[in-house]
């Protein structure tokens, strides 16, 4: 099988890692990948978010799986674009990934779906915000509509923080807050059938004790020794399949990941979110654990043949990942410094360049770069991902040294 996978970030590097590790696959292309991906790879350049350019790479590569990592591409129609010209693509259509390109389409598909999230309203003006925020009390949960990269949300107590967010963004979702642990579960899906992935933790907030402002994520682990044991299937039914039934019901099935981001809460399970993509970081935890051959996986989902797919194998153990974020990350990330260190198995490219003249690796995103380790439990893996991240050198890096920290001193409790 000859797969393109689109996008150059951390999750696109692991996945590339996962893919070339699958017997199944004999070639890999990534475009535009990245430093890290080059090392599994063929690069190729192309605007991954331009559905015309992506499909014809796809048929001049002679791709037989398209795998698309990003949201800005699903939500363009890449997707859409490669299967009409026929080549098997993992990721769903612009219309299904609307779940994630519009917080208000995930609230109405929830809703019709019976699908237990938070209460919210959609507002464009001072006045109904204002209305909603004091509806709903602190802390306040004010979401930009649209795509913003995993940066549009501010939680905050502060009523004029929340206002003038809310006045920036234009269009807003203004929820009820929820209480409890975080979990994102990644589930595989041809629309119909689905394959839950481990579930994951990850860490929005920049900086330790989930202090200072929203982030893309800074680390992540993986499996949560908290987790109630019937959760996988509590959400299957509740939330995957109520959800999937009702967008085959308006004609747009969602094939590909759906990822589904939720609090545990008092009274069980809420959605917080639906991405329409694998989350980063999460998705370095997850993927170092899966055994299950990966290209087989999404080819089966891309080709509506997921039903016949064999259930999952996961390795024993656990998984962390750290990330290695720029100076002035997430505010204004600084670009362009020499990074050392990276060299090692287990780190994961997330923001990273070539300099074209001596070919050092540079920063050249906000969450540069991501220490991965698995080990016998998370104790383990934790140390391992740490000693990674002390080996790079990246001048005005920072990164969480807390990563997994509460989980593995038994500090998570479910609230019933
Ligand atoms: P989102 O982009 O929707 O995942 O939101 C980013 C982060 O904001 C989430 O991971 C949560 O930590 C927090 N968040 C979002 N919505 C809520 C909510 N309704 N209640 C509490 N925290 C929230």
């Amino acid at each position: 099988m000859r797969v393109l996978l689109l996008g150059g970030g951390g999750r696109e590097h692991a996945l590339a890692l996962g893919l070339v590790e699958d017997p199944a696959v004999e070639a890999l292309l990534a475009a535009p990948g990245n430093p890290g991906i080059a090392g599994v790879a063929e690069l190729r350049q192309v605007d991954p978010a331009d559905p015309a350019a992506v499909a014809g790479l796809a048929v001049e590569v002679g791709a037989d799986l398209v795998v698309i990592g990003p949201e800005a591409p699903l939500v363009a129609g890449v997707a859409d674009a490669v299967r009409a010209k026929g080549v098997p693509v993992f990721g769903p259509s612009a219309a299904a990934a609307r779940l994630e390109g519009s917080k208000t389409f995930a609230k109405e598909i929830m809703t019709a779906a019976g699908v237990p999230t938070a209460r919210a309203y959609t507002c464009t003006d001072a006045e109904s915000v204002g209305r909603a925020l004091d509806e709903f009390g602190t802390p306040y949960v004010v979401k930009n509509d649209g795509l913003a990269a995993g940066k549009g949300v501010v939680v905050t107590d502060d009523r004029d923080v929340a206002l003038r967010h809310a006045q920036e963004c234009g269009r807003v979702v203004i929820e009820e807050y929820l209480s409890g642990p975080e979990v994102s579960l990644f589930v595989v899906t041809d629309g119909e059938a689905a394959l839950p992935l481990l579930p994951a933790q990850d860490f929005k907030r920049a900086g330790d004790g989930d202090a200072g402002p929203n982030t893309g994520g800074m680390g992540a682990y993986a499996p949560l020794p908290w987790a109630p044991p019937g959760l996988v299937d509590e959400v299957l039914a509740d939330v995957v399949h109520p959800t999937l039934a009702e967008m085959r019901r308006r004609g747009t099935p969602f094939a590909g990941l759906l990822y589904v981001g939720l609090a545990l809460t008092a009274a069980g399970p809420r959605v917080i979110e639906f991405n329409a993509r694998f989350g980063d970081p999460e998705t370095q935890v997850v993927l170092a654990l899966l055994e299950t051959p990966l290209g087989g996986l999404l080819h089966a989902a891309a080709t509506g043949t997921l039903a016949a797919h064999p259930p999952l194998r996961w390795r024993d153990g656990a998984a962390v990942t750290v990330v290695v974020a720029a100076e002035g990350y997430p505010a204004t990330p600084r670009t362009g410094d020499v990074i050392t260190g990276a060299d090692h198995p287990g780190v994961i490219h997330a923001g990273t360049a070539r300099r074209a003249a001596d070919g050092a690796l540079l920063s050249a995103g906000g969450r540069v770069l991501c220490g991965t380790a698995t080990g016998p439990d998370l104790t383990a893996a934790r140390d391992a991902a740490y000693a990674l991240v002390r080996g790079i050198e990246l001048a005005g890096s920072h990164h969480r040294t807390d990563i997994a920290a509460t989980a593995i001193d038994g500090r998570i409790t479910v609230p019933d």
